[in-house]
């Protein structure tokens, strides 16, 4: 029961706690049960809880803002293994009710755009990149796309809404283009990392559909985007275990994470200054959070008690940026 909801922690910003069932094979006595640690209580959430459905309604508005000329970010929080990957990109056998956020996302971006056909005319092109040791990549790479270089800068403020004008750029018409795409810059993820060595856990993928809409009367062109983020595990490791590239990947992703939490926090306590530039993932970001933008982050946990350490942590991340 308690399993598998999604709790609605409202705030300034849209946080929702998802809990990952047991996995297959995994036994369920090792449960986290109710908790009460200070300011965060863990309850049965059927009482509280929302259905993944209801969740995913919720994202429409956000999308619909899109196509009037807002930015969007969607961030995936949690440790390696608590389903931020699941609620992005669904499980590895798909059907209509088991799609995750980004296909539920575009195919509701697409059919508004289709509905506004006439009065508006669309131009959507996707980018894909991922922040790696405060280094950015392009994960649209390969034979079929251009060459771009290893790695890339970040301009703010840039014109057309590029934050990153050197990544590929690729137009897409439907979602499954965009699906298509994403599954390249997944299998580009992963490229170099050795099965000990998931890099995909430890560098944060960021997804931007941009969307130029035009007027068709007025001939005013509205831009919007959507980030879809899958964030690198926000685990700590015992810094007297772990040495040289681990050691630093870790920091790396310890500092953006934090970075970002502070970030939404001083948006939410209305703080006057922002802190954006203390890492790549906010100067990224930066014209996609605050302002007229539109937050939406679903934080994860692992059902274990062995957890709790960690789901604590993530917790409070959550309560920090609500
Ligand atoms: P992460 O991306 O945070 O490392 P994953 O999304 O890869 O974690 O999830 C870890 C495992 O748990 C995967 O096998 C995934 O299919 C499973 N899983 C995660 N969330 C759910 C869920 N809500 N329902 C069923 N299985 C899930
Ligand atoms: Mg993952």
């Amino acid at each position: 029961k308690l399993y598998n909801q999604v709790q609605d922690l409202k705030g300034s910003i849209r946080v929702y706690c998802r809990v990952r069932p047991f996995l297959p094979g995994q036994l369920s006595g090792n449960t986290l049960g109710s908790i009460d640690e200070g300011s965060i209580t863990i309850v049965t959430p059927s009482k509280y809880g929302k259905e993944g459905q209801e969740v995913f309604s919720d994202t429409q508005p956000l999308i619909r803002s899109i196509l009037d000329g807002y930015n969007v970010c969607i961030f995936a929080y949690g440790q390696t293994g608590s389903g931020k990957t699941y609620t992005m990109s669904g499980p590895k056998l798909l059907n209509e009710q088991t799609v995750g956020v980004n296909y539920r996302a575009l195919s509701d971006l697409f059919k508004l755009s289709e509905q506004r056909r006439g009065i508006f005319s669309y131009e959507i092109a996707v980018q894909m990149i991922e922040i790696y040791n405060e280094q950015v990549r392009d994960l649209l790479v390969g034979d079929v796309f251009s060459f771009t270089k290893s790695t890339l800068e970040i301009r703010n403020n840039s014109q057309k809404g590029l934050n990153v004008p050197n990544a590929n750029l690729v137009p897409v018409t439907s979602t499954s283009d965009v699906i298509e795409l994403m599954n390249i810059g997944q299998r580009n993820r992963v490229v170099g990392a050795t099965a000990l060595n998931d890099r995909s856990s430890r560098s944060h993928s960021c997804l931007t559909v941009h969307v130029q809409g035009k007027d068709m009367t007025s001939g005013t062109i509205l831009r919007g985007c959507l980030h879809l983020v899958d964030l690198a595990g926000s685990e700590r490791v015992d810094k007297s275990e772990v040495t040289g590239e681990r050691l630093k990947e870790a920091q790396h992703i310890n500092k953006s994470l934090s970075a970002l939490g502070d970030v939404i926090s001083a948006l939410a306590l209305k703080n006057s200054h922002v802190p954006y530039r203390n890492s790549k993932l906010t100067q990224l970001l930066q014209d996609s959070l605050g302002g007229q933008a539109k937050t939406l982050m679903f934080v994860h946990i692992s059902p274990e008690m062995d957890a709790i350490g960690e789901t604590l942590s993530t917790l409070k991340f959550a309560e920090r940026v609500s």
